[in-house]
């Protein structure tokens, strides 16, 4: 069995959603599929918007459900045959009307929380899915609605919940048992359910994990993953047009390069199906004959000395310096304790007791409620002088070079060096170099274009592919 994801640019017009439909045809001719499916590209966002408006008393977010509505009506007329629509735009008018009616209460108490927020952003991806279902019945293929919330379970931390697979993968197993060869199941991505059964959601661009968790449950042949490029680049190609294809990669590069900011899979998705080897492969629905990328188990035959260039763009960096000695620690904890309550993660931290300084890099998203409470919790420090020096940076990128070998780092470091140095950006620090196979280096956002495309062109100037498999 193969399992199917498509995101939302794949679905993301009419064209492209009738598209879809016929790749998914194809495959279901050769094998046993299971279909996985993001929102039509760009609700996500506007659902967010809508409950962000809400929350703040603006009745802007009506203009912005009139718009989530137009989009799912224009496909709804234009993709599922005529007269039969009935039944679907039942489904798709109550799907829309819960959506209006649980921002209206956020509009009315001018408040909202993650766990209602998680209830409507993720009612995107019911309505594609319901379009999709209909699609493909009405051109004679049976498949159901399977809905994500019954079987991939999580805890609550809603907006990027965390997958219990014991439970998540016995409940999978159950629910396809039943499923036959000449059905396709269709899987609302991106969705899960916690232990008292309100929705929550995996992380944006989670469907590519919802995928995964399915074929590893199911230890399926594969997972194609579709989108809207072709494959895993050297490079962002927004950045560096000539961002060369990689063709193989193992699990390990691929979630390292999408933790450190390649934004075509998600960083999460290689684990579910890595113990079992299960091949990921990345395709692009707008160029189906081409062969993408494939993620596997293998270390990979890189003719070239680095795997990729990537960027991990706002973020902030919290410094803390003149620490007095003895309650390093104590301030240590305190700030670590507070990024967790905002759910901030640590990109990197440095704690040195020999300079009495705390440094950490983390997202910019969140950050002015971090620093307002963890100014109050080290008021009696900072009032005291046991914490001399407290200050922020905002617009930090870091650049990351994943390199290939790990036997060549000073000569690999040295070109990165020579590269960078050139373009004298003052904004520059390294991370990390020559220990491991990444080089990591942080600056000012908007230098990160000149520095990505000197490096791409260093590495990567006359070869053709990034790796040939
Ligand atoms: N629709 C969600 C997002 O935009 C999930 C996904 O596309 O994978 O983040
Ligand atoms: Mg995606």
């Amino acid at each position: 069995m193969k399992v199917l994801k498509f995101g939302g640019t794949s679905v993301g017009t009419v064209e492209s959603f009738s598209n879809v439909v016929e790749i998914i045809l194809s495959k279901f001719k050769e094998d046993q599929v299971c279909v996985v499916i993001s929102a039509i590209g760009g609700i996500t966002d506007k659902l967010i918007s809508a409950v962000e408006f809400a929350s703040a008393k603006n009745p802007k977010y009506l203009e912005v459900i009139n718009e989530i509505e137009q989009i799912h009506y224009k496909f709804l007329k234009e993709l599922v045959l005529n007269g039969k629509t009935n039944h679907t735009e039942e489904q798709i008018t109550a799907l829309l009307s819960s959506i209006e009616d649980k921002l209206k209460g956020i509009y009315l108490i001018e408040e909202t929380t993650h766990r209602q927020s998680d209830a409507i952003i993720s009612i995107g991806e019911q309505l594609s899915k319901t379009l999709l279902v209909a699609v493909l019945n009405a051109r004679g293929i049976k498949s159901t609605n399977f809905e994500a919330a019954e079987f991939i379970k999580t805890n609550s931390h809603y907006s990027n919940a965390e997958v219990n697979f014991d439970i998540t993968n016995k409940l999978i197993r159950e629910k396809f048992r039943k499923t036959d060869r000449y059905t396709i199941p269709v899987v609302n991505g991106f969705t899960g359910s916690d232990t008292y059964g309100y929705v929550t959601t995996l992380g944006r661009s989670g469907s590519d994990y919802t995928a995964t968790i399915i074929a590893g449950a199911l230890s399926a042949d594969s997972v194609e993953i579709w989108t809207d490029v072709d494959g895993i680049l050297s490079a962002d190609p927004r950045i560096v047009g000539e961002a060369k294809i990689i063709k193989e990669i193992n699990y390990n590069d691929a979630a390292e390069l999408a933790f450190l900011g390649a934004k075509v899979i998600f960083p999460k998705a290689m684990e579910p199906v890595k113990a079992k080897r299960i091949p990921i492969l990345v395709l692009n629905t707008f160029n189906t004959n081409f062969e993408g990328t494939v993620i596997n188990e293998k270390l990979g035959k890189f003719t070239s000395e680095i795997i990729s260039i990537t960027s991990l763009n706002n973020l902030s960096m919290v410094s803390l310096g003149d620490i007095t000695e003895e309650i390093n620690y104590s301030v240590l904890t305190k700030v670590i304790n507070k990024l967790n309550k905002h759910y901030l993660p640590i990109i990197s931290l440095n704690h040195s007791l020999a300079n009495r300084a705390i440094s950490i890099l983390t997202y910019s998203k969140r950050i002015s409620e971090f620093i307002e409470e963890l100014r109050e919790e080290l008021k009696l420090e900072l009032e005291h002088h046991d914490v001399k020096k407290f200050s922020i940076v905002n617009n930090i990128s870091l650049v990351t070079i994943i390199g290939n070998k790990t036997d060549n780092q000073p000569e690999t470091f040295k070109k990165i060096s020579d590269t960078v140095e050139r373009l004298e950006i003052s904004s520059l620090t390294y991370l990390n170099g020559t220990e491991g196979k990444n080089y990591s280096f942080l600056m000012d956002k908007t230098d990160t274009k000149d520095v990505i495309q000197a490096l791409h062109e260093t590495f990567f100037g006359d070869s053709l592919t990034a790796n040939v498999a």
